[in-house]
């Protein structure tokens, strides 16, 4: 079957058909490091999972590269303002480097509390100056850049011919969009609005933690050509497919395109798949605005991991999200109803399966299939997914669904899960206590009877802590479940 997926170059839903047979190169453009991720920044990467294992499940081999922007992402689009990273140090008054290496492990902790699968090949920018300097020196060889003395080494998007093309606007026009929405900044210097920084002079008055020596003067790259020179260095001149959320249409993602297309001559990127943006009250969920929620904000309240990406996979990836609390009682009782299927399929008495229930598993899977397909239309397959249990309650509940039927019912959930990643296996099998945990609950239990509560609280504590395993005393003895998060 094929995957057919809305390529934002052309605007158009467009059948995929790989570069090399069975491989896909995927770069998705990764977090700047300078503070939590709010939940706006990791919908768009449960899109970029659900993406990637929509890949896999037909049989693609995806090479998944993300980068890690640890400097030169400056707090104003138009290349001025203080560096995010540098400017979280000096506030913290810590070190840049370890702002990076704390929020880049926060990010990743993020990712792998939502199941999000860990790219292929992670990359951090200050790993890469010298490859960039390289790239820059390319540029300048054909004549795409010009000096702004004090500033820096800036694009000359006219000389690229096709600038803005990913915006389906012309030159002129992107020109004038950015210029009329105040999108950026004038900067004294640049010969158009749309020219980028490709490397940064220090400051004269600042010293800078994080900066290096090129054939310019010393300072440091500019956020864009990071993500030319990784992507290429990792997946080749020319590679399958790049993501990123909207916002990076106009500027991010065009000047990438430009420097990339402008040094090898070649198409940079087959298809351009971005994801929507969650809202707040209408509004972007963004820093800037504080209207914004981290992962941790949600889980203190009582959510769980599972509704909250079941919340950000419920919606297409290019359809805008209100995020609301209403939202995620509604996510939290789909995820329920989900759960609760499997464990009454887990009870139904064995029995040898039917014919008649093999066709219907065998139509619930190519719908699904297809819907996933079809430019990752989550909505619709989810609607399958529960036509199907509802369809296999009611059975149940007439005592027409036989134990191998059951078992083949748990396998196509399981099969589903490939996509949704809402790690469904977990309420199968028997959770055994590790032989650790057991031996501490062990020793809890004789400190309580030596009446030394404050050793077994302590103990209570560490297995809580260490194991995510909780500790309730009841009159039958010492109960234990995992945090639910
Ligand atoms: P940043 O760390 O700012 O570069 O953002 C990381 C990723 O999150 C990028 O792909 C952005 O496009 C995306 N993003 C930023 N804000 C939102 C939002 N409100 N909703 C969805 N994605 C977002
Ligand atoms: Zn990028």
């Amino acid at each position: 079957m094929v995957i057919k997926l809305f390529n934002t170059m052309g605007r158009r839903k467009v059948v995929f058909r790989p570069l090399k047979d069975k491989k896909v190169g995927l770069y998705c453009c990764g977090p700047t490091v300078y503070d939590y991720p709010h939940i706006g920044n990791m919908k768009t990467y449960v899109n970029e999972d659900v993406l990637r294992r929509v890949l896999e499940l037909n049989g693609y081999k995806v090479t998944h590269v993300m980068n890690v922007t640890d400097v030169g992402h400056l707090t104003s689009q138009a290349d001025t303002g203080e560096d995010k990273v540098e400017m979280a140090a000096r506030i913290k008054r810590t070190n840049a480097y370890e702002i990076a290496r704390f929020f880049a492990e926060a990010f990743f902790k993020d990712c792998d509390l939502l199941n999000i699968l860990r790219p292929t090949i992670i990359v951090k920018a200050t790993d890469h100056i010298s490859d960039m300097i390289e790239f820059i020196k390319k540029l300048e060889e054909k004549g795409y850049t010009y000096r702004i003395e004090g500033d820096g080494i800036y694009f000359d998007t006219s000389k690229f011919k096709a600038y803005g093309k990913l915006t389906g606007m012309n030159f002129k026009k992107l020109n004038k969009y950015l210029k009329a929405g105040a999108r950026v900044d004038v900067v004294p210097g640049k010969k158009s609005i749309t020219d980028f920084a490709l490397w940064k002079f220090s400051p004269k008055d600042v010293k800078r933690q994080m900066e290096w020596d090129s054939p310019w003067g010393v300072g440091f790259p500019g956020w864009h050509i990071e993500c030319s020179v990784m992507s290429m260095k990792y997946l080749g001149d020319t590679f399958d497919i790049h993501c990123g959320g909207v916002d990076h249409i106009p500027i991010h993602h065009s000047n990438e395109i430009a420097q990339s297309e402008a040094v090898t001559g070649k198409r940079f990127v087959k298809y351009w798949v971005h994801c929507e943006h969650v809202l707040v009250e209408g509004k972007k969920m963004s820093k800037s605005l504080g209207n914004y929620y981290t992962l941790k904000d949600v889980l203190d309240r009582g959510y769980t991991w599972r509704e909250v990406r079941y919340l950000f996979i419920s919606a297409h990836y290019r359809r805008q999200l209100n995020f609301t609390f209403e939202g995620l009682n509604a996510a939290k009782a789909s995820v329920k109803r989900i759960i609760d299927f499997l464990k009454k399929l887990k009870q139904v008495e064995k029995g040898a399966g039917t014919k008649k229930f093999n066709s219907l598993l065998a139509k619930t899977k190519k719908e699904f299939l297809y819907a996933v397909n079809d430019d990752l239309n989550l909505p619709k397959a989810l609607a399958i997914v529960f036509k199907f249990i509802a369809y296999v309650n009611k059975m149940i509940e007439l005592r027409q669904l036989t134990g191998g039927d059951a078992e083949k019912a748990i396998k196509l959930i399981l099969w589903f899960d490939n996509v949704l990643g809402l790690k469904l296996n977990d309420y199968l099998v028997e959770e055994v206590l590790p032989d650790e945990v057991r031996a501490l609950i062990d020793s809890r239990e004789r400190a309580r009877q030596a009446k030394d509560f404050e050793l077994a609280d302590r103990i209570r504590e560490t297995i809580r802590e260490k194991y995510g395993i909780i500790l309730e005393d009841t009159k039958d003895g010492t109960r234990w479940r995992r945090i639910s998060r």
